[in-house]
């Protein structure tokens, strides 16, 4: 149970007026806000209500000075969870937290948006299920704060959905959003306690803890964010091939390295690196396939980037129906060419 006050609200909900406001998780690591909150706090200002942002864990109070100057006029208060049992935001930890804050009473907010993150996709159907609620994944545009435009069928369709809920829980694509800026904003801080929070209506959640976590950390762009992309596929044929061209070309691009199913499950790349349905969703700037066939799942991911670049030596490859520029041959040849003149 949360322990500290939740009901002590200013602002609007202080004058004793119940109107619409929204809560949003922003995502922090080791103290600093994740690239995706900045996406997520600009789509929960598209809802036209004041927000109450929610950080969790031990090092969440890190992140307060941050997020006071963002350039988000409507964030009203800023609500920090510092407790180190949320730091690997494991939904069972997580679900309590939101579900106390959402299912109270006189809780009065209209919107829970979150990140379409691991973290966010795995409280909000929780949450949703305890309060009754359906939530509204992956949304794409926010029309009005009611109406929602969200992908469907690995995006080959966009569905505009329509709520009347009493609370809309969304998750929000943050490729289709931008960032908030830096700037100013007149937030409060709140500092609550979860308490034990491990039972929702006096039933224990599961002890569940990260006995471990390998992460595979890189110098290079976030994949989610990054501006340029070069991207291999099983015409890469090996380990070693898609290292000594992909690699040297995303160098010298400054560029973020992404692959196919294809390759990661030939093993030629970490599974983080992942794009597609079942991978990461992108929006870079530009996206280079280099021996990318352009299967819809794979396709799926980059819907959004901006200009695609596609080298196959099939010319009837399913990418260059993307494509805005394609070079048809052989990567071998090609590739240390390309790198060799962008170099120059
Ligand atoms: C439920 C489900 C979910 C999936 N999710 C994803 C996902 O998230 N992401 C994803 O990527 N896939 C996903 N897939 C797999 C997807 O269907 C394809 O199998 C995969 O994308 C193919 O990867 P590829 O283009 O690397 O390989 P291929 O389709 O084998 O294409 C290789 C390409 O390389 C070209 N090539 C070969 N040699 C050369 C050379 N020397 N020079 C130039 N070109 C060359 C070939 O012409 C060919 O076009 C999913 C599938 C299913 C069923």
């Amino acid at each position: 149970m949360l322990r500290a006050s939740v009901r002590r609200f200013t602002g609007i909900r202080g004058s004793g007026l119940r109107s619409a406001s929204t809560l949003a998780f922003v995502e922090t690591s080791k103290g600093a806000i994740a690239p995706a909150s900045l996406n997520t706090l600009y789509a929960a200002t598209k809802l036209g209500n004041p927000i109450d942002a929610v950080i969790v864990g031990s090092n969440a109070s890190e992140a307060v000075s941050e997020l006071q100057k963002l350039d988000v006029a409507s964030l009203n208060k800023i609500i920090v969870v510092a407790e180190e049992r949320l730091n690997d935001l494991l939904p069972e930890k997580l679900t309590p937290v939101f579900y106390e804050l959402l299912g109270k009473s006189e809780s009065d907010y209209s919107h829970l948006v979150v990140p379409a993150s691991s973290a966010g996709k795995g409280f909000l159907p929780r949450v949703g299920a305890l309060l009754d609620l359906q939530p509204i994944c992956e949304v794409t545009q926010i029309l009005s704060p009611t109406t929602f435009v969200r992908p469907m069928y690995a995006g080959n369709i966009l569905a505009t959905v329509e709520s009347q809920q009493s609370k809309k829980l969304i998750s929000v694509r943050s490729s289709a959003f931008p960032a908030v800026g830096s700037g100013s904003n007149n937030a409060t801080v709140e500092t609550i306690s979860s308490g034990s929070a491990t039972s929702v209506n006096g039933q224990e959640s599961p002890e569940v803890r990260v006995e471990a976590s390998n992460l595979v950390t890189s110098e290079r762009p976030e994949l989610g964010s990054a501006s340029k992309i070069v991207s291999g596929g099983r015409g890469l044929k090996n380990k070693e091939t898609f290292e000594s061209l992909v690699t040297p070309l995303a160098d010298t691009l400054g560029a973020a390295i992404g692959a196919t199913r294809a390759a990661v499950d030939a093993g030629f790349c970490d599974n983080s690196l992942q794009i597609g349905q079942t991978g990461k969703i992108v929006a870079p700037d530009l996206y280079i396939a280099l021996g990318v066939s352009g299967a819809i799942q794979h396709l799926a991911g980059i819907k959004d980037a901006k200009t695609v670049v596609a080298i196959n030596k099939d010319p009837e490859a399913p990418i260059f129906q993307v494509a805005d520029y394609g070079l048809v041959g052989d990567l071998n040849e090609i590739v240390p060419e390309l790198t060799e003149k962008l170099k120059q």
